[in-house]
């Protein structure tokens, strides 16, 4: 096994670094499929210009056509009614008349949006907008980042005059429109260039966030060809990998055979622009994420931009497929059951090689594979419950603690507690002995002996019936029965062939054999606790689905695979040595990113404008700074993440702007109570997060817990006493920053769980 681990990963590194010197094949075998862009062609669209040029596409056996953008387009109608088959959005969400329309998002390749509003040099707040002329399109004003900051402060067309978008920087130079939409990717570059004064209006810097460049299809298009739209995306993913590895070329490609108007130096600026936006410190190339949806389905939901009542339903490959497979297995009611369950426990016994096993707390053989499989097509996952042997397995099902049983034959005693399903496995029983024993055509003719059978098992209980005069012994596990044949303590022992050709394969080979076949077999099945009868049709649906085809591969790795060689493990060595070779990499392109991150950082400001404290890209600079800290030094550094208890109420109730001097006030009670050495930034919305260096997580829990205490004997002007909630964990050597983060988050969701206004840890 070890070594088809290590096989895997080295030619991981391998395709790695030749990608793109693979053959194409003939192009009249390709599948031809389209992708819409949002705009004319320029760097942002380079991972997918580059998968062409480099024939990403093409050893995918994709002949993909990239259509430019032309006035008037509906990319997210031609995308719904098949006309192209994939698309851009600049959005997290796709909206229409206040409603969530179901798409599929693929990819998001900027995960920080370059939309930011462009002002004549007098204006450089939002509310300065009021009263103003602003330029920009109906989408944007709609359902993009900017609709929301622009609802945050009240701008609307009620009070300033939103006009449509020229697609051109000249009113805003000729004085015509006070501001406008622009990316920064772009028009920066033409201002700069004319040397005209602006201010930016970035809404990251009042903590509103989405994604731009996100790849997306349709749930048609998806459920029809599930296996093509993610090879689309893996070489669309490797073509945006080459763009950014190789800039140079890259840009020239563009330049010579795409975007022939734009000069090299804009698109050199927006390539820099464009690459910053892809937060690679924090995310994989093209990574999606449901949270961040969530999180700004929940702000277009504040403001009113969709009804309270929508809903995001699937969107990710993964959710649409899963939902789309249990549409079509279970119904309704149990669906329902499911999603309210949340994880359906089970119990093994973890000593019945090759059927199943706990090997270092992980369920492994034949069943783990059959569970993966269901896992695969359940909602909510299936966890283990560790026992030590298969009495303590059933005892736990009695006592409910585990809602199944993986495999198990259904006996009239079990039944009392369990459900069982059809069975899945059928399986000759036989009888082990010592070599000396001749063959036994029938066992009945084996009178007065002692034999074992595992206590517990169904067929203890059937064989004690059935052949009253035999004497049968329980033993606690397969292991001590056949040693007590072995040792002449007992005349034989009984269970299914399988088990008992492994274990004498692997420990009593020459000493123990086979020596009797019974005349039934075992027939096991899914056994599902009965007071929840719901999970007995569940599990039957799931038999019923799995094909004889699924299992035999399923056998065919446990029983050609069970002979333990005992040598020394080539396989360790490789894998630390390709260990060692991928650290490296690692940390050179870590220390090369770090140089290129800071030299684009300088140039961006970096508080945050309302609260004055170090803005969300600072913040992350700052994590990346101190996990390199972490990284050479080993030194400590704590993570904690506060967010204010039950904000929205404050807005709704006293308005927003009570709500920004609550921010502002609360930012100062942070900034003035930590050390000298600690950073306070803005982290989003109504959260924060405080940078510790040098102190252990219990130090920062005890941080957290002064901060809030200060923030509950606080008045807020207007507001009166609030509360909040913090999340605590600490960077580590072997953890990306991004895990951190997540803890941190895990963390405050669990003092928001456990009733606000309170620390918790994740270490
Ligand atoms: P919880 O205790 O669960 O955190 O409840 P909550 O009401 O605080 O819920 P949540 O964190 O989801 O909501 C945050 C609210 O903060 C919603 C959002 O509109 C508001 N908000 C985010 N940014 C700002 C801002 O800059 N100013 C104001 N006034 N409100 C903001
Ligand atoms: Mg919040
Ligand atoms: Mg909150």
């Amino acid at each position: 096994m070890s070594f088809k681990i290590v096989k895997n990963t080295f030619t991981f590194l391998l395709s790695y670094s030749i990608f793109f010197c693979a053959p194409s094949y003939a192009s009249d075998s390709l599948e031809k499929v389209s992708l819409q862009l949002s705009w004319k062609y320029q760097f942002e669209f380079a991972g997918f210009i580059m998968a062409k040029e480099k024939g990403f596409y093409k050893d995918a056996g994709l002949d993909v056509e990239l259509l430019e953008y032309q006035n008037g387009l509906s990319i997210v109608s031609d995308v719904l009614s098949e006309k192209v088959d994939f698309g851009i959005h600049n959005a997290n969400v796709v909206i229409e008349n206040k409603k969530i329309i179901p798409t599929v998002l693929l990819a998001s390749y900027f995960q920080q949006s370059p939309l930011v509003i462009v002002s004549q040099k007098s204006i450089s707040t939002p509310k300065q907008l009021i009263g103003k002329t602003v330029m920009g399109s109906e989408e944007e004003f709609m359902s993009s980042s900017l609709a929301l900051l622009f609802d945050h402060f009240y701008i609307n067309n009620q009070n300033s005059t939103l006009v449509d978008h020229s697609f051109g920087i000249d009113d805003f130079i000729n004085n015509k429109v006070d501001a406008m939409t622009a990316y920064t990717t772009n028009e920066l570059y033409e201002l700069e260039r004319l040397n005209i004064d602006y201010n930016v209006i970035d809404p990251v810097s009042y903590g509103i966030s989405m994604t731009a460049v996100n790849l997306f299809t349709s749930k048609a298009q998806l459920l029809a060809h599930p296996d093509r739209t993610r090879d689309f995306v893996s070489a669309s993913n490797k073509g945006w990998q080459y763009a950014i590895s190789h800039l140079d070329e890259t840009l020239s490609i563009i330049k010579e055979h795409y975007a022939k108007d734009k000069s090299k130096d804009a698109l050199e600026f927006e390539a820099k622009a464009s690459i910053r936006l892809m937060l690679l410190d924090f995310f994989n190339i093209g990574e999606t994420s449901r949270e961040l949806s969530l999180r700004v389905v929940k702000q277009l939901k504040y403001s009113g931009l969709i009804a309270k009542d929508e809903e995001l339903g699937p969107m990710l490959i993964n959710e649409v497929l899963l939902a789309a497979n249990n549409a079509a297995y279970f119904n309704e009611r149990q669906l329902k059951y499911l999603n309210e369950k949340k994880v359906i426990t089970m119990c093994i016994d973890p000593e019945w090689m090759p059927f199943e096993s706990i090997n270092n707390g992980k369920h492994i053989g034949i069943t783990a594979d059959v569970m993966a499989l269901f896992n695969q097509q359940l909602p909510i996952p299936i966890t283990l419950v560790p026992t030590k042997n298969w009495n303590e397995s059933l005892l736990k099902a009695k006592q409910r603690e585990c809602d199944i049983f993986s495999l198990a034959a259904s006996t009239p005693e079990r039944l009392a507690y369990m459900d069982f399903t059809a069975p899945y496995i059928d399986l000759p029983v036989v009888m082990a002995t010592k070599m000396n024993v001749r063959f036994i055509d029938d066992i009945k003719k084996v009178k007065h002996q002692a034999i074992g059978v595992v206590k517990g098992y169904a067929i203890a209980n059937q064989l004690r019936s059935q052949l009253p005069d035999i004497n049968i012994v329980d033993v606690s596990s397969i292991s001590e029965g056949l040693e007590r044949v072995e040792k002449g303590e007992l005349f034989g022992y009984i269970d299914n062939l399988m088990v008992i050709s492994d274990a004498i394969q692997k420990e009593f080979t020459g000493e123990l054999k086979v020596s009797s076949r019974l005349d039934e077999g075992v027939k096991l099945a899914i056994g599902t606790r009965n007071d929840q009868t719901q999970l007995h049709n569940i599990f039957q649906i799931l038999i019923n689905n799995l094909s004889p085809d699924d299992l035999q591969v399923i056998y065919n790795r446990w029983v050609a695979n069970n002979i333990v060689e005992p040598e020394l493990d080539y396989g360790i060595l490789w894998k630390l040595l390709l260990m060692v070779l991928f650290l490296l990499i690692v940390y050179y392109l870590h220390v090369s990113r770090l140089k290129r991150i800071n030299e684009q950082l300088h140039t961006l400001s970096v508080t945050d404008r309302l609260t004055g404290i170090y803005n969300r890209v600072k913040t992350d600079q700052l994590l990346i700074e101190k996990k390199a800290d972490v990284d050479r030094y080993e030194s400590d550094v704590a993570i904690i993440l506060f967010d204010i208890d039950l904000f929205k109420g404050v807005n709704d109730k006293y308005g927003h702007l009570a709500g920004d001097s609550v921010l502002v006030d609360f930012a100062k009670i942070l900034k003035y109570n930590i050390r000298a050495t600690d950073f306070a930034g803005r982290w989003g919305g109504e959260e924060f997060i405080i940078i510790c260096p040098n102190i252990d997580i219990n130090e920062a829990s005890q941080l957290a817990e002064k901060l809030l205490n200060k923030i509950r004997s606080h008045t807020f002007s207007e507001v009166g006493n609030l509360t909040a909630s913090a999340g605590v964990s600490r960077l580590s050597k072997h953890e990306s920053i991004q895990s951190t983060i997540r803890k941190s988050d895990q963390a405050l969701y669990q003092s928001k769980e456990n009733g606000r206004n309170q620390v918790s840890i994740l270490s």
